[in-house]
């Protein structure tokens, strides 16, 4: 009997055109995620399979892995009547449990017991060698055997995994990444969807520290953990910012400031080759984020802008926070370049003529450029568990 791990796969069993493309990626995904660990992996169209000494640390990775559906504890024998009952005791004998129920699953249809007729006789075996009852409504433990050609699967428990697409098969995007609650969530939700990342961070120090910039860095390091391979990219920002203020009526100032933001996005995401950019923008959550507000400044780019969070409120999007670990990060009180200088009545319905007409005060674009040209890209970000997980 040999102890392993089985992975059924997510949601990417739906795209049968796609599922040789998603399996490797996948398969990619998990060696990468276990480098430095002593594991055998074998799969094929329908299930994976990792044997390892460390079963518990390998099942505790996988647990950050998009694209798996469960991940099952299971044991293989040899479809052998006499070993897999002998197995079945072995393992039950392990686990404490009153009541129980047998399933079969035959997918070796030359194996000439239905499974109906092998769980029953599974079950009365082990009625007679363990102390335990059979309820078929409410067991204590569901025992499941798995009858394939090579061998026979036998196992107690799954765990559901978190689902998703293998990270990377959509390509990637580029996240602008504050230090608020909203934009590491929008992050995680667009890497279950397959969007590997490269974050986006403007800073304006003096007027930002380097403490706002370091929770930026932690935050992106916990929703590595989901990649493995993100970047931080940090802008300098000061001079636009700077330049907006002296440039521009009070209640503009945040418009203009985001539509340079999306300028800088847009030249990021060309000049990497990557394919789209995200931000965590909430419909109505502030005034730069009335739908108004949002077409006068996405009017500066014609790439897709995702916004995963875009249609959740506030509290549903502090609960994932919380779910995937940033929540505590994001709530230190730091100071973000939006926040320093919050005018006192921003313009809700902004006019697009009136946002070319501010910016033709200043040359923005070679700041722009300026900016773009300075950009500190940090990489080998820890894959940092949040305290809370
Ligand atoms: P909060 O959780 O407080 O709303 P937030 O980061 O969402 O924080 P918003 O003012 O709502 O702050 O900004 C909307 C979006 O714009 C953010 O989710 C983020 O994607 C982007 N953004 C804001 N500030 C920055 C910044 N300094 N660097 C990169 N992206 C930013
Ligand atoms: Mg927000």
């Amino acid at each position: 009997m040999k102890k392993l791990i089985l992975i059924k796969y997510g949601e990417l069993t739906t795209k049968k055109g796609n599922r040789n493309l998603f399996i490797k990626l996948l398969v990619k995904n998990i060696n990468s995620l276990l480098k430095n660990v002593d594991y055998k992996i074998k799969y094929d169209r329908v299930r994976m399979y990792i044997e390892a000494d460390d079963i518990d640390l390998v099942i505790q990775k996988l647990n950050n892995v998009f694209g798996i559906h469960s991940i099952v504890k299971c044991y293989k024998v040899n479809t052998n009547i006499d070993e897999i009952k002998q197995s079945l005791i072995t393992v039950l004998n392990d686990i404490k449990f009153d009541t129980f129920k047998v399933e079969t699953k035959r997918a070796d249809k030359s194996f000439p017991i239905s499974s109906m007729e092998f769980s029953r006789m599974m079950g009365a075996y082990i009625l007679k060698n363990v102390n335990s009852k059979v309820d078929v409504h409410h067991p204590d433990l569901v025992v499941k055997i798995e009858i394939r050609t090579e061998a026979t699967y036998i196992y107690t428990d799954e765990i559901m995994g978190l689902g998703g697409y293998p990270v990377g098969v959509q390509g990637t995007g580029l996240l602008m990444l504050s230090g608020g609650i909203d934009s590491p969530v929008a992050g995680f939700l667009s890497l279950k969807r397959g969007v590997d990342l490269e974050c986006l961070y403007f800073e304006s120090p003096p007027h930002t520290s380097i403490m706002a910039k370091n929770k930026v860095i932690k935050l992106a390091s916990i929703i590595n953990c989901y990649s493995g391979n993100i970047k931080v990219n940090v802008v300098p920002f000061t001079k636009i910012q700077e330049a907006i203020y002296k440039n521009v009526d009070e209640s503009y100032v945040i418009t203009i400031m985001r539509r340079m933001m999306y300028r800088i996005a847009h030249e990021v995401v060309k000049r990497k080759n990557l394919n789209v950019i995200i931000n965590g923008e909430s419909i109505g959550q502030v005034a730069s984020q009335t739908l108004r507000s949002m077409s006068v400044i996405n009017d500066v780019t014609n790439l897709p802008v995702i916004r995963p969070v875009a249609c959740l409120d506030k509290l549903e999007i502090i609960d994932l926070a919380y779910k995937i670990g940033t929540y505590e990060t994001s709530i230190l009180p730091y100071e973000d370049c939006c926040t320093v200088f919050l005018p006192k009545h921003p313009v809700i319905n902004p006019v697009l003529e009136k946002c070319i007409q501010y910016e033709k005060m200043f040359d923005f674009e070679s700041l722009i450029e300026e900016a773009i040209n300075n950009i500190e890209v940090i990489s080998n970000l820890e894959e940092e568990k949040s305290d809370l997980l």
